[in-house]
Formats: structure tokens, sequence, C-alpha cells
């Protein structure tokens, strides 16, 4: 999970990354504070985890935008042919259900990148 602080010089964020996903595990890690170096003004300081917050991973929306933009014209590109060849209003529908896979992926994924930035910043 990515985390971030402010700079105590220049007020920049600064940007960590961690495998623990709430505070307590990582506070048990570091023993309250973390040392941790400006990339803009290079002046190291300690920080404490208190003061740390997660943020929504950019990672974490890229793929579940992509998997969203290029799985909904695949699938649909894919069924296509099919959609127009069957005259039962029932297959069709049948059909048309792999296209909710796509979004469902998309609400997942952001669903639970959301309640990981939410649990650690509440813990
Ligand atoms: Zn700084």
């Amino acid at each position: 999970m990515k985390l971030y602080t402010k700079c105590s010089t220049c007020m920049t964020d600064i940007s960590l990354w961690t495998w623990y996903s709430d505070r307590i595990d990582f506070k048990k890690s570091n023993k309250d504070f973390i040392n941790l170096t400006c990339k803009k003004c290079k002046q190291t300081d300690r920080y404490n985890i208190d003061n740390v917050k997660a943020k929504e991973s950019n990672t974490a929306q890229i793929i579940a935008l992509s998997i969203f933009l290029i799985g909904t014209p695949v699938l649909l590109i894919f069924l296509w042919d099919y959609i127009f060849k069957i005259n039962n209003i029932y297959a069709i529908l049948i059909l048309i259900l792999p296209l909710i896979v796509p979004s469902l992926i998309y609400s997942i994924i952001i669903k639970n990148d959301r309640q990981r930035v939410r649990l650690f910043n509440v813990s």
C-alpha cells in the first residue's frame, strides 16, 4: 500500500510503500516512528506513523479502468455476431450478461482499494 506524509521542511508529499494493510501492524514493525527522506529537499527526518496516511492507489485505478475499457469492447466484438444470429430474447440476455463482468471487476477493484485505504486511515 502506498502511504503519504508531508515533509516537515518543504511540505511536499513524501510517499512510501508498505505491505502492511493497517497502521497497528505497521507501527509494530517500525516502533511508532519512521525515518523518511524528502525527494524534493533531501531532508531526512523522523515521522510519526500516526501522521502517515494511505491514499487510493493510482495503479489499482488504472488496472481497473483498463479492464473495463478493454474488456467491454473485446467481449462485445466477440459476442456481436452471436447476438444477431439468435432470435430468442432470453438467449440474447444470457449473451449480454458477460458484458457486465468488466464493470463488475472494475467496481470490485475500486471498492477493495477504498476499503484498504479506509482501514489503514482509521486504525
Ligand atoms: Zn522536503
